[in-house]
């Protein structure tokens, strides 16, 4: 999902004119807060702009509150300003926990002092005068001077100083904490004025780790008798990252405009990785002798699908890895619109080298793609079990952390802003969520969607408790009771003789008002549920809807909405999942009567609107509401529904433009440079909508989009997103293939719910085509990001997974009261870790054992039962017994990284197979009661390198990877030098632990760090 925020437009023009001097068309262009200072929303905490209010102008709605006294007046520069006094009681507090999950740290924002009275403050952070965060502008009793402090108790520490500030005049002050720098450097109107190395090696020894003890005053001091600050405040900001020269410059520039919608032009970002010499060894390509060329065919009008790695030759007895070969990614299918023969020229990175791909263009189109063959099992069909050891394994703690948590959840806090939005009283004690789901928050009913999934998949998963399962049962039946009283009371009216709307496209405006408006202030939110057509549910009224047909941009004001489809898609699938697991009625009722509500309305628009609409940023995202409209037609059989999800379409993407030139569809890279999260569900959309429609283009899209992600965007942990350029964390890389050169994002990589789409699509395409890769990919992003995301002893959970040196996980929402879209998914995710191991035929002759996870499986269509007991991946086999009797085919999936063999006995005799890396393997048998099916598969060590920068690299043992522990935050890769021929000999350690060293550096699995990690090595080979 996309974050909310502050400001509105603006960059589109420059941004558009940037983007399209790259050389990419201008539909892909986006604009939005995120980037505003080059900076990704992510990276911002609060945004204080003083302008007549409090109020936190960022997503995480932080709000301030005034101590005695917060006046505003009237500025020649500024407009409306925070005027404090200096009297004792006049001053600003921020909520307590704002200063949480950070690894550095960035203040600013304008000043204007009245006062030279030593010891104000502008800001003092932290617990009390000995563990603080403070800048004080005229110095205090004991420093002269401009003083700028971060401590965390130690004596004698003078902090950044520099000379007081000025007198009555407008400075920009800006405070910049640098954890991996160790720095903290002091900045007045951007230029850098004083500059600390005594800092904490942390900010939790400042501001602990939950935060709540925390006192965050704006212009009063911790340290009781000091003054108060005497002066205004302007535009005040909080950032979790540290802000670099460039974007500190950037902001203040654009701030001086005030708050003003001005286009502000945005050059790349500062670049801070560290580059390398083209003439530095990039792995084993330092012993490459040639990459040869490849033959490739393609249908006519499609790209053709290159091969991302090709077997080279090396020197000196290195046996190599296939060879990255970087090609040129095509904006459009011009050069396959004739049959015939034309050569691409590629490279390998660190190389002079040039393969050629050799594309024969078939005079021929595509026209099949894979039918259905495969099937899932029920949630309640598979249960995680204890390893061979009976130790709980991983998959067990994490579920065990979702599954406990949820139960204690009370689902009328999901149901507050429902009830909200139709008027209606809370049950007594009620208390809302927060974050994206409060009060004024224009996505709130976002986590209930999430919710009511979560519990409808643990209630199928936990068949193991009777007690458990009964509560979440509870829970759904309640859940569902209550969106279906409110639905009902949709468009009808409230009592006989009364007036209301049935009709979902004559809604009026509002009661007293004369536009459709955001409003969902406690004042201002309209209520009148009689007027909002028959079927609608949603936990706001219809008015986002509504507006966002007529052009309506995303953004905080009340003529403004954030992504009302993206909410009402997990809702939806909330309702779908629970009416799948329990045959709930009434949940279907709600949801097909909110899809009516849906259709009557999309099916006025002209499809121009309707593309014009889904491209309109943020505002736009739908979710994959064409995923859920599809599955309704699936379950219900009723035409519109399989309209409707068409008309979600993203025709720019799939299919290029509105007449389906080319797009994904044609296997053209359509979504760089765009936002990951808001498209990869849509890509899940339209698989579904090709088992439901049978249009091939459906399944192309979807099918090229996966091997693009990645192949070209993907990082070690199986994330996707994290964009240097553009400047935006949740995007996809401005360019295919160019991780190193436009990604690792400082405001961090890999959001989390995406990853958690990527595997749903995954698991999805494998159905139609049976690919081992697919699986290794969904193997690779379930152990080392989702399983990796969860904190060690709650369920809190990563937004984004940052891997740049030294990094750290930041974990959040550990008591499930405030959801953003990562809380969402990895609550879904929590209850469905068992989801894969296992598919089956559609007509129940074969089964598929993709993952090797300690389990039992129920195959109650066939009265098997398999049992899969290892400690997998601390042991390298895996045992299947089978209870029941009956013919079938077992495919057990042979890994891409078991390159050290893979042995099959089956009843303790060993089995003679061909088994290639990367397929699965067919055991076909007349099956009897008791047959035992082990697996061997050594793990061995091998290295996965930035594609175009492959000296920088992540270490895996077998499908783990392995991060090293450091014992402290740092800026450089750490560096490695690892035998050429064999790279486990310059590895310790035990594998049944996995724990191993190199030159003194403890790794251990990504899932099991919960410190610092470098998670990308500088890799040297010798
Ligand atoms: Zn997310």
């Amino acid at each position: 999902m996309i974050e909310m925020k502050s400001y509105r437009v603006f960059l589109r023009f420059i941004f558009i004119a940037t983007i399209l001097t790259k050389g990419i068309s201008p539909v892909q262009a986006q604009s939005g807060d995120q980037i505003l200072d080059g900076i990704g929303e992510t990276g911002m905490i609060a945004r204080y702009v003083f302008n007549g209010d409090l109020k936190d102008w960022s997503r995480n709605n932080l709000h301030a509150t005034a101590g005695q006294n917060a006046t505003f007046i009237n500025d020649k520069r500024f407009g409306k300003v925070l005027s404090l006094s200096g009297e004792k009681n006049d001053f600003v507090q921020i909520p307590a926990d704002a200063l949480t999950d950070m690894e550095s740290l960035s203040i600013s924002g304008w000043v204007y002092l009245r006062s030279e009275k030593k010891g104000q403050v502008v800001f003092d952070f932290g617990k009390d005068m000995h563990k603080h965060f403070f800048a004080a502008p005229s110095g205090t009793n004991l420093q002269e001077g401009f003083q700028s402090l971060i401590t965390a108790g130690k004596n004698n520490q003078k902090g950044a100083v520099s000379p007081a500030l000025a007198l009555n005049k407008w400075v920009y002050l800006t405070i910049v904490v640098d954890i991996p720098a160790k720095t903290m450097v002091t900045y007045v109107d951007a230029v850098p004025v004083g500059e600390s190395k005594q800092i904490p090696r942390e900010l939790t020894e400042v501001f602990g780790s939950s935060g709540d003890k925390n006192k965050l005053y704006i212009g009063k001091s911790l340290l009781a008798g000091s003054p108060a600050f005497d002066g205004m405040l302007h535009d005040f900001r909080i950032y979790r990252v540290p802000l670099s020269k460039n974007q500190l410059t950037a902001i203040y520039s654009n701030s001086q405009r005030g708050v003003s919608n001005r286009a502000v032009n945005v050059t790349k970002v500062e670049d801070n990785l560290p580059e390398f010499p083209l003439t530095r060894a990039q792995l084993y390509n330092a012993y490459l002798l040639a990459v040869p060329d490849v033959q490739v065919e393609t249908a006519l009008g499609d790209l053709p699908r290159l091969p991302s790695y090709v077997q080279g030759t090396y020197k000196e007895d290195i046996v190599g890895p296939k060879v990255r070969v970087l090609w040129p990614s095509p904006n459009d299918n011009s050069t396959v619109l004739e049959a015939g023969r034309y050569t691409i020229t590629g490279r390998v990175p660190g190389t002079d080298l040039q393969p050629k791909a050799i594309v024969t263009v078939k005079p021929s189109k595509t026209t099949a793609a894979p039918r259905l063959k495969l099937a899932t099992f029920g949630l309640n069909q598979v249960s995680l079990q204890a390893d061979a050891q009976n130790q709980q394994t991983k998959f067990i703690e994490n579920r065990d952390k979702f599954i406990k948590t949820l139960a204690t959840t009370d689902p009328n806090s999901f149901l507050y802003m429902f009830r909200d939005a139709f008027g209606k009283p809370q049950p007594e004690g009620t208390k809302p969520l927060g974050v994206w789901d409060s009060q004024d928050t224009k996505l709130r009913g976002h986590a209930t969607g999430h919710y009511l999934t979560a519990i409808a998949q643990a209630y199928a998963s936990t068949g193991y408790d009777k007690t458990l399962q009964a509560n979440f049962a509870e829970k759904m039946t309640y859940m569902v009771n209550t969106l279906y009283e409110l639905a009902q009371l949709s468009g009808n009216p409230q009592q006989a003789g009364a007036v209301g709307t049935a009709d979902p496209t004559a809604v009026p405006y509002g009661p007293g008002k004369s536009a459709y408006d955001s409003d969902l202030s406690r004042e201002g939110i309209r209520t009148d549920y009689w007027n909002w057509g028959v079927g609608y549910i949603s936990a706001y009224p219809p008015d986002q809807f509504i507006m966002l047909e007529k052009g309506a941009k995303y953004g905080g004001q009340k003529t403004q909405v954030w992504a009302p489809y993206y909410t009402l898609h997990k809702i939806l699938a909330g309702l779908i999942d629970i009416y799948e697991v329990s045959g709930n009625e009434k949940a279907l009722q709600v949801a097909t009567g909110m899809a009516d509500w849906v259709y009557a309305r999309l099916s006025k628009l002209p499809k121009e609107t309707l593309i014009q609409v889904w491209n309109t940023y943020i505002a736009g995202e739908f979710g994959g509401m064409n995923e859920t409209m599809a599955h309704l037609y699936r379950i219900t059989h009723k035409e519109h529904y399989l309209k409707t999800a068409q008309m979600f379409d993203n025709i720019d993407m799939f299919f290029g433009n509105a007449q389906h030139a080319h797009g994904l569809a044609k296997n053209v890279d359509t979504f760089r440079g765009l936002h990951a999260n808001q498209h990869i569900p849509q890509i899940v959309g339209s698989i579904e909508l090709y088992q439901v429609s049978d249009l091939p283009e459906y399944y192309r899209v979807a099918d090229n989009f996966w091997y693009k992600a990645v192949n070209d965007y993907m990082y070690s942990i199986g994330g996707v997103a994290g964009a240097r350029n553009p400047a935006n964390a949740e995007v996809f890389t401005a360019e295919p293939a160019t991780l190193y050169e436009n990604g690792f994002s400082e405001g961090g990589q890999n959001e989390t719910c995406a990853t958690y789409n990527m595997l749903k699509l995954t698991g999805n395409l494998f159905l139609f085509d049976q690919r081992a890769e697919y699986m290794d990919y969904y193997e690779r992003g379930l152990y080392n990001h989702i399983l990796a995301s969860v904190a060690e002893n709650t369920p809190a959970n990563t937004y984004h997974v940052p891997l740049r040196p030294g990094s750290i996980k930041q974990f959040g929402n550990p008591n499930m009261t405030g959801f953003t879209c990562c809380n969402g998914t990895a609550i879904e995710s929590g209850t469905k870790l068992q989801h894969s191991i296992y598919f089956k035929s559609k007509d129940d002759q074969a089964l598929y054992v993709n993952l090797f996870i300690s389990s039992t499986l129920e195959w109650t269509e066939r009265q098997i039962t398999v049992t899969q007991k290892t400690s997998f991946p601390k042991q390298d086999e895996t045992e299947l017994t089978i209870k029941g009797n009956g013919q079938f085919d077992l495919h057990v999936r042979v890994p891409g990284w078991a390159t050290k063999g893979f042995y099959v006995t089956i009843n303790g005799k060993e089995e003679k197979v061909q088994a290639q890396p990367g397929t699965y393997l067919k055991l076909s048998r007349n099956w009897k009661n008791g047959d035992r099916v082990t697996l061997k598969m050594p793990f061995q060590f091998h290295l996965d390198p930035v594609m175009d920068q492959q000296n920088i690299a992540s270490l895996f043992y077998g499908p783990i990877l392995l991060a090293a522990q450091e014992p402290e935050a740092r800026k450089d890769w750490r560096k490695v030098t690892l035998d050429a021929k064999d790279i486990s000999k310059s590895i310790t350690g035990d594998p049944q632990q996995l724990a191993f060293k190199i030159d003194g550096v403890d790794f251990k699995p990504f899932y099991d760090t919960y410190g610092r990690h470098s998670v990308y090595l500088d890799v040297t080979l010798k």
